[in-house]
């Protein structure tokens, strides 16, 4: 496996976000690339989301909190910033993204994905393919432009049929709880949007020639992670199943975004334990440094280690 990586700063793109939002930093855009055999994939970057530490950190025991943040050097005060990595794979003539981004509508620090392809010389109307990990904005909504068409008119667009069904049913809006309604109604209207002409697909399920899907639920009810390849030849797609250093340390530990807790702590046991044994070189939608590494056992826990 070759990876390299990049700093693009994308000028132009960057000066006009400046102009817009004062408050937000001029920053080079990370895009880190791994060769593997045929298979060219980027990890190219959406921006980032920032939480205050006490929603970050809520699932985190207080009396367990200030050491388990101090391993990863992470101040307990301080606003999280969550990176949001892209994977764009390029194998002959198939350009298939894993999620669609933010978009426009959901943080100021995030939406930047159609500069990140720019930048790699992808244009929207090339992407051959989007397959979709979960139904939470960072994910889905940068589906639709600032126009609300779709921004990758000519892709094929496939999403597991649990999770489509949860974000498409009306009565999800009464059950996800009152600080998740914004979830409910985005998703929904996203999904409404492009329902004719989605593909729903089971775990299990070949998606695309070598892609397979691995249902990953709890952090949402029908969450997909994707088996590229092979553990020596391929990647594999983690989606949100763990998503910081804590969880790989602690997978007892959930997150404040995960849906179902318990039920999300048993995948990222389970799948972190098999990522770990098979080998697999891993992307991760909100882990450092681009997301790829792979997952190291550490005793009875883990480790991401990063590839950089
Ligand atoms: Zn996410």
């Amino acid at each position: 496996m070759i990876v390299t990586r990049r700093f693009v700063l994308g000028r132009s793109a960057a000066l006009l976000a400046a102009a817009a939002l004062p408050l937000i930093p001029r920053r080079a855009r990370s895009v880190t690339t791994m060769t593997q055999g045929e298979l060219q994939i980027d990890s190219i970057s959406d921006g980032h989301l920032e939480f205050p530490p006490d929603f970050a950190f809520a699932a985190i025991p207080e009396a367990e909190r200030a050491d388990l943040l101090a391993r990863f050097g992470i101040d307990p005060q301080a606003t999280v910033l969550s990176p949001l990595n892209v994977t764009l794979l390029r194998q002959g003539d198939r350009v298939v993204l894993f999620d669609a981004g933010s978009g426009p509508d959901f943080m100021p620090t995030a939406g930047r994905l159609p500069d990140a392809l720019a930048a790699v010389g992808v244009a929207p109307e090339e992407v051959t393919d989007v397959l979709f990990t979960h139904g939470h904005p960072d994910h889905l909504w940068g589906l639709l432009d600032d126009f609300d068409e779709p921004l990758f008119p000519e892709a094929a667009l496939k999403m597991g049929a649990v999770e489509f069904d949860y974000w498409t049913d009306p009565r999800t809006l009464d059950t996800i709880g009152e600080e998740r309604q914004s979830f409910a109604v985005g998703a929904m209207r996203r999904l409404s949007a492009v329902a004719d002409g989605i593909e729903r697909f089971e775990d299990g399920a070949e998606v695309m020639p070598g892609i397979t899907a691995v249902m990953t639920p709890g952090h949402t009810p029908g969450h997909m992670s994707f088996a590229v390849g092979t553990p020596e030849q391929g990647v594999f797609v983690i989606g949100d199943f763990v998503t910081t250093q804590v969880g790989f340390a602690r997978p007892d530990l959930g997150t404040s975004t995960d849906h179902d807790p318990q039920l999300a702590s048993e995948t990222r046991a389970a799948m972190l334990a098999r990522l770990a044994d098979e080998g697999w070189p891993v992307i991760g939608y909100h882990l450092p440094d681009g997301g790829i590494g792979r997952v190291i056992r550490d005793g009875d826990a883990f480790q991401f280690e990063g590839e950089q």
